[in-house]
């Protein structure tokens, strides 16, 4: 997938600004930081662009790159999120062998291997890239293993950074980083993206992303339109599981958490923000109910790890949806 238009100005900045070892890219999620992780990886990593210049897509280095073979460049990303974003570890059996949940973190050993990966000899000859994505999921143990290579790089190494919650990093990790905040895009240009990918109605998928374009593509894939998500408040009101039967549990209950702001928005004379007016037509809400509603859901939202029996969890959600869309007022 080619680099996002909001997305081209940044690269080119940092890659004309560029002067250590380490960029540490910011964003709220959905914005496409990945990609742009790995497109500063590619320009560094490029034996065919003009200095300070974007990859030029086409020589042997970019092409390793997309086909993510690259042997200088390495990228961490949970297990958890490995088989999602195409970046599958490709040493140690260790976590494939395990019957082990895969983790949401990113672990020691990873951090380790990125390590000793950053100090071999680069086999292309530009340099060694490690890029981790979201840089927030290191914990304690694994990002003080990163700070020491920060602190003391070895010549060829670089780091990218990528964080969806800057705040939740070390300020060590932060301090050693050339920080570069990312902000969303604005909206034309997302509706112009989304509906460049074959995205019909893309203003309503945005919205309902929250004006996240990666995250309104996301939906699309899972096979939510337009017109399903604008009707769900009124199938939801009338208990119709159909709605959303084999959503899976995050997605459904990320959902009712924004029904549930839009209704309470409604409820004290506000506009919606996730959902069309129109979509609220005849549905009423009352305040305190719906706070005890999203209350209850940030309960369930934070056990959304737990192995619910996902059908018996999606009957219980929505027939509590249907109970506070139609509260007394
Ligand atoms: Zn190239």
């Amino acid at each position: 997938m080619p680099l996002p238009p909001w997305l081209e100005q940044p690269l080119a900045d940092l890659l004309r600004r560029q002067r250590g070892h380490a960029v540490l890219l910011a964003a709220s999620p959905g914005v496409g930081l990945l990609d742009l992780g790995l497109a500063v990886a590619q320009s560094w990593l490029c034996e065919a662009r003009a200095a300070d210049m974007p990859a030029c897509g086409a020589c042997a280095s970019c092409r390793l790159v997309q086909a993510h073979t690259h042997p200088d460049l390495l990228v961490l990303v949970p297990e958890a999120l490995q088989e999602a974003l195409g970046w599958l570890a490709t040493e140690d059996g260790e976590a494939k062998a395990s019957k082990a949940k895969p983790s949401r973190e990113i672990k020691v050993e990873a951090l380790r291997r990125a390590v000793e990966f950053a100090q071999q000899t680069s086999s292309r000859g530009r340099a060694k890239v490690v890029v981790i994505f979201p840089a927030e999921r290191m914990n304690a143990i694994s990002a003080n293993t990163l700070l020491k290579t920060l602190e003391e790089p070895p010549g060829e190494a670089r780091f990218v950074l990528c964080t969806e919650g800057v705040d939740a990093l070390l300020p060590t990790i932060r301090s050693r980083c050339q920080m570069v905040a990312l902000h969303p895009p604005e909206p034309g240009m997302a509706r112009h993206w989304l509906e460049a990918r074959g995205v019909r109605e893309g203003q309503v998928l945005l919205a309902a992303a929250g004006g996240q374009p990666y995250a309104a593509l996301a939906l699309v894939e899972a096979g939510v339109d337009a017109s399903q998500w604008a009707a769900l408040p009124q199938r939801l009101a009338r208990g119709e599981g159909q709605a959303v039967a084999g959503w899976p549990a995050p997605l459904l209950v990320q959902t009712l958490q924004k029904l549930c702001h839009d209704a309470m928005a409604i409820a004290v004379g506000g506009s919606p923000r996730y959902f069309p007016s129109a979509s609220f037509e005849g549905l009423r809400g009352d305040i305190s109910a719906l706070s005890a509603w999203a209350r209850e859901l940030s309960r369930v939202a934070r056990h959304e790890d737990h192995p619910w029996h996902a059908a018996l969890l999606a009957d219980a959600l929505v027939a509590q949806a249907k109970r506070h869309l139609n509260s007394p007022q």
